[in-house]
């Protein structure tokens, strides 16, 4: 038989777990949500369930080590975590931290690493309970497991969204990939002059917007005050676009958003333009805002109209519509997902 081999960029990140998790058979009726979500749920009993969720961050890939400090890198891998537990309307408990590390580390730099994971631990309001550390033959690998509890009437899975819901998004959009696009400037040109001091003035928001992400934690206990349950939610980790299409396509709607409504912070779009960039591509295509999106039934528009921390940017369709971007103009551009940035 001569089966062609299958390089694994031709299916990019999601066609590729799909294709290796399809024999996955779930034999135990407390696991409630596998694969596909940004936690699994287990269920413990009528009042509570277990939420988990497990990210990877790899040297060279994920960060530099070059701008990235290390405190700040053990506080950024806690909180992407704690984010797929607030994804979930969960309250993230417990993690566990695992990391493989080279000869090129010493023990001080590993504390600098565990006073970040350390400092998201009182933020988040997590215990840190158990993990591995083992030797990797070049640079850094962390991966963090979060264990988080909600009740099950509470838990918002990508699945739920509705035709008419609204659309919303918290905080603002892009300032962390801008952030991004400043430190790999200042390191080609310091790879190239090393006695050139790296120009950074004016950019701290969006510096700390890459450097430092909060998990959205205060929107979960916001969420519980006004009594709103979302239809449906995702954490925004790989760009809005993105994870638009997770939701459309795991509760079959379609969805129109709004460019001018998206909400872009000033500093971001100076940014963008500073770097010939569009403030809306960057919102859609770039990364690691971890910031929340949900849908919401409009009768619930009273209850988040005004608040400064939600922005409503669209609504869901029936499915048959697609899932579209609206420009200032009027004219509709379809969602794409990006390629898979990794391999
Ligand atoms: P997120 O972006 O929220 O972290 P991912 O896109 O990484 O989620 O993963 C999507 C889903 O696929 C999740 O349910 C995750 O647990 C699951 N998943 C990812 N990689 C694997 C794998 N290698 N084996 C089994 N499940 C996986
Ligand atoms: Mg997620």
């Amino acid at each position: 038989m001569s089966e062609k081999l299958r390089q694994l960029n031709e299916l990019g990140e999601f066609a590729l777990i799909e294709t290796l998790t399809k024999k996955t058979n779930i034999k135990h009726p407390n696991t409630v949500k596998g694969i596909g979500d940004d936690a699994a749920v287990i269920a413990q009993n009528d009042h509570i369930s277990t939420v988990v969720s497990t990210d990877m961050l790899i040297e060279g890939v994920h960060f530099n080590l070059m701008y990235m400090p290390l405190k700040h890198l053990g506080f950024k891998a806690v909180a992407v975590n704690v984010s797929d537990i607030c994804a979930m309307n969960a309250e993230a408990k417990q993690i566990t931290v695992s990391i493989a590390v080279s000869s090129k580390f010493t023990v001080e730099a590993m504390e600098e690493l565990y006073e970040g994971i350390h400092a998201a631990c009182e933020q988040y309001n997590v215990d840190l309970v158990g993990g591995d550390t083992t030797s990797s033959l070049s640079g850094l690998v962390i991966s963090i497991t979060a264990i988080g509890e909600v009740q099950p009437n509470k838990i918002a899975y990508r699945s739920g969204a509705k035709e008419f819901d609204l659309l919303v998004v918290t905080g603002d959009l892009g300032a962390a990939y801008m952030g991004l696009q400043v430190l790999e400037r200042e390191r080609t040109i310091f790879l190239e002059n090393p006695n050139v001091q790296p120009d950074l003035d004016g950019h701290d928001y969006i510096l700390e917007r890459q450097l430092k992400p909060d998990a959205r934690k205060d929107i979960v206990d916001m969420l519980e005050q006004l009594d709103v349950i979302p239809t449906s939610m995702i954490d925004i980790s790989d760009g809005l676009a993105s994870e638009i299409l997770h939701i459309c396509k795991a509760s079959n709607v379609g969805c129109r958003i709004y460019d001018e409504k998206l909400p872009i912070d000033a500093k971001t779009s100076m940014a963008a333009i500073d770097f010939n960039l569009d403030p809306v591509t960057c919102v859609l295509n770039g990364g690691e805002d971890y910031e929340l999106l949900f849908t919401r039934n409009q009768n619930d528009f009273d209850k988040i109209k005004g608040n400064p921390n939600m922005t409503v940017i669209g609504h869901i369709t029936h499915e048959s519509e697609g899932v579209y971007l609206v420009d200032k103009s009027g004219s509709m551009v379809g969602i794409k997902a990006q390629g898979w940035k990794h391999f």
